[in-house]
């Protein structure tokens, strides 16, 4: 039995957690850095416990937050997404201290933490992986060079402990090889501390499909359908829908059991999902295990009616797995779009501030899983995501016109916010068609840019003709 459960992150994630706790009534531990006393999941805790004045550090100290842990006598770690939720050292660290961590092994989240790893377990295990290489590390230019030409251009170089879009490097000829060798190794290292890199094949114009994987202690794996991320800029997701409106019922079930088989072969146990790349023939290839809950999950709870972090809990806490791939019977379609707090004019950079006015777009079918609220100040330290919006409707069709809705009521005033370009991809004709791949975003950015102008004119000519009507009136004496 789990009664206590300490939250190792901050943000919309730790919120999200201490609802599931709340809603078992399980009692919630929040952890946060002085940056962050004013944070939502301080508030919304049983208990919480400063770890800090730095900004991201004490998000970071395993040993501070194991020792915490056990003071406060919770039984379980939730990592939620970024932080530590990867690092397969803390979820050593936890276990040895006899304290649940949810999620799975340690020794399972080092095999997949790596990418080079994961991918020679899976290519034993029959599952199709992306062609590609080994770590480069230990070989030279020429070499490189000569497996580059092998493979065939355009190829791709990674990280092996990459994460978050982060470590990846597009080559397209034999010029920029070097380059952009000596580019990914620099990130590697800066980001994972880890300047391990690997080539694959580009697979050019693919879909991004990914299994979400719910799997007990004792060998039983489910999965609960895939997410479509294709929409992405520059390698990261920003808008998930549930089912992909582009599989076929029998693609979805051949990969499906791929997830299975691979999230088999890594012996994994909770959450977890497998990424795959589908090219235009159909075919698929692995690409990664994620071995935490994700950004996106809430859109497959909403097609399945299965809330992942409350089972996160459960199973860890020894439950056995009471659902059947039957049971899994998915209803309509969800789609997510991450609110960030970026300046689409300036390159997304972020814009951190003071939120001054906060509506959240509400009605049926429509949910909100954020952290903030009116007066909360976004600090300069995070990740720029400050709110998920995921509707859902029983068509795609329906699904669409549903979260143009909602992000047109969805209002945000004090920072800028890439609500608007959301809007432009949510409005484009592509979308609404599901003709997209994970080069969409970066191939119309000018066009979905414009759109966003040409709305922002006619919404103000709008309320020009609008108040010009009205003091017509008024002049008019009406
Ligand atoms: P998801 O895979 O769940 O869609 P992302 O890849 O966007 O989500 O990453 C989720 C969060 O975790 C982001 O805040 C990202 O910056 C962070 N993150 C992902 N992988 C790593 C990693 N290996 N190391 C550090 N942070 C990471
Ligand atoms: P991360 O750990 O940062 O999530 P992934 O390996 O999952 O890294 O890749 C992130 C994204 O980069 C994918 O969703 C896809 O858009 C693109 N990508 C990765 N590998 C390839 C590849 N071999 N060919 C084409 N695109 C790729
Ligand atoms: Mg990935």
């Amino acid at each position: 039995m789990i009664k206590k459960v300490l939250i190792a992150n901050r943000g919309e994630i730790a919120v999200r957690i201490i609802r599931a706790c709340r809603d078992l009534h399980i009692k919630s531990v929040a952890i946060y850095t002085k940056p962050d006393e004013h944070c939502l999941h301080v508030k919304i805790a049983s208990e919480a416990y400063c770890i800090g004045n730095e900004a991201i550090k004490g998000y970071l100290d395993a040993q501070k937050i194991v020792q915490i842990a056990k003071e406060c006598k919770a039984d379980a770690i939730h990592p939620g997404y970024g932080f530590l939720s990867e690092n397969y050292e803390f979820a050593k660290l936890v276990e040895d201290s006899g304290l649940i961590f949810i999620g799975p092994k340690a020794e399972v989240i080092k095999k997949m933490g790596n990418k080079n790893i994961a991918r020679e377990l899976m290519q034993k295990n029959g599952i199709p992986i992306v062609p590609g290489t080994k770590a480069l590390n230990n070989c030279s230019i020429e070499e490189i060079k000569e497996k580059a030409l092998k493979i065939g251009y355009p190829v791709i170089l990674k990280a092996s402990g990459g994460g978050g879009g982060r470590g990846i490097k597009e080559v397209w000829s034999e010029e920029k090889l070097e380059e952009s060798l000596e580019h990914c190794k620099k990130e590697a290292k800066a980001y994972f501390n880890n300047d391990e890199v690997f080539m694959e094949k580009l697979i050019e114009n693919p879909r991004h499909i990914e299994f979400q994987i719910l799997a007990d202690n004792y060998g039983n794996i489910i999965h609960l359908c895939e997410r479509d991320c294709s929409i992405q800029r520059r390698h990261q997701k920003i808008i998930e829908i549930a089912p992909s409106p582009y599989l076929s019922e029998h693609l979805r079930k051949i990969m499906g059991v791929s997830a299975i088989a691979a999230a088999k072969a890594a012996g994994y146990t909770n959450a977890g999902t497998v990424e795959f790349l589908l090219d235009d023939y159909n075919r698929f290839y692995f690409m990664e295990m994620n071995t935490r809950i994700q950004v996106e999950h809430a859109v497959s709870e909403e097609i399945t009616g299965v809330d992942l972090v409350v089972r996160q809990i459960r199973y860890a806490a020894g439950e056995i797995l009471d659902l059947e791939q039957s049971d899994i019977k998915p209803y309509g379609f969800a789609i997510e779009a991450r609110i960030n707090a970026e300046n689409v004019w300036n390159n997304f950079s972020p814009t951190p501030g003071l939120i001054s006015a906060y509506y959240p777009a509400l009605g049926p079918s429509v949910r909100v899983d954020s952290h903030i609220y009116k007066d909360y100040v976004i600090p300069p330290f995070y990740d720029s995501l400050i709110a998920k919006l995921i509707v859902k409707a029983t068509s795609y069709d329906l699904a669409v016109n549903k979260l143009e809705r909602a992000l047109e009521e969805f209002s945000i005033e004090g920072v800028k916010t890439i609500i608007p370009f959301l809007l432009a991809i949510a409005k484009s004709r592509e979308f609404r068609k599901g003709f997209f791949d994970t080069s969409y975003v970066e191939n119309n950015m000018q066009k979905l840019l414009e759109k966003i102008k040409n709305d922002e004119k006619t919404n103000k000519d709008e309320s020009i003709a609008a108040i010009s009507a009205a003091l017509n009136k008024h002049l008019k004496g009406e």
